[in-house]
């Protein structure tokens, strides 16, 4: 009974650890992949069509989180792929100086460096697979704004605090609790916030790669002031946060739809 008992444990505390290591839950990253769909050219779904099938984005959306659990060390390496941890509270400025001096393979460098892949003529079928599944999962961990968060607390995950008395850590908040209180299917929060006008998301899709990790970076800022260790989350949390929530899961969608379209040009 012990033994069982403990067994039952270790698998609870493995569950939450690998729950806070993942980025926005399923259904976040299949907003954004929905999203993108929807606002692909006729050109880029022709060439996506060449590498996924019939395969839609959402499909693939969060494989780069499942191989996380491949037991054979094969995707490793990618482990820090879906963040950065910079300095909080600095200048646009700085920040980029930040971000440009980060020395290993970050969610900052794979970004472009799926492009490349994808753009590349003489790539095999199988590694423009691999680089698009994480292209469409990278640019919605762009968007959640603790993968865009702070090196000493990991992003938030070491930030304790409690949602509606669960406990939990600020990262995992953003990641899923936020998402899953709207309970909507992710296509039920697609049609709900995918409804900007054509100028709106033509702003949207403006800006750099830095510009999108900046307004991430600044809005964690602002989440990490409002979200103290030892909170104690629920409705209000949500009534603050809901709109920020949502527009970073529809500017997600938008410029994957804007990058892709522009990687298949
Ligand atoms: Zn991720």
């Amino acid at each position: 009974m012990k033994r069982c008992l403990s067994d039952i444990i270790g698998v609870i505390i493995a569950f939450f650890i690998s729950q806070s290591a993942f980025a926005w839950g399923t259904t976040g990253h299949r907003v954004v992949a929905e999203i993108a769909q929807r606002h692909l050219s006729k050109h880029a779904k022709k060439e996506i069509a060449k590498i996924f099938g019939k395969e839609p984005l959402d499909y693939w959306a969060n494989w780069p989180d499942f191989i996380k659990s491949d037991t054979t060390d094969k995707w490793k390496a990618a482990y820090g792929w879906h963040f950065v941890d910079l300095p909080g509270h600095v200048s646009k400025e700085v920040f980029i100086q930040d971000l440009k001096a980060i020395d290993h393979k970050s969610l900052y460098s794979q970004i472009p460096a799926m492009e490349q892949i994808l753009k590349d003529k003489n790539a095999s079928l199988e590694d423009k697979k691999i680089a698009l599944r994480f292209l469409i999962h990278l640019i919605g961990d762009l968007h959640q704004p603790l993968h865009v968060g702070r090196d000493e607390d990991a992003g938030g995950n070491k930030i304790k605090l409690t949602w509606f008395n669960k406990p939990t850590n600020l990262h995992s908040i953003w990641d899923d609790e936020l998402v899953d209180f709207q309970k909507w299917s992710y296509t039920e929060y697609a049609n709900n916030i995918d409804v900007a006008g054509k100028d709106e998301i033509k702003q949207i899709q403006s800006g750099t790669l830095e510009d999108w990790f900046f307004q991430s970076h600044e809005l964690a800022d602002e989440i990490y002031d409002r979200t103290p260790e030892d909170s104690k989350l629920s409705y209000k949390y949500n009534y603050i946060f809901y709109n920020k929530l949502n527009q970073q899961l529809l500017d997600g969608g938008l410029r994957l739809a804007k990058v892709l379209n522009d990687v298949f040009k």
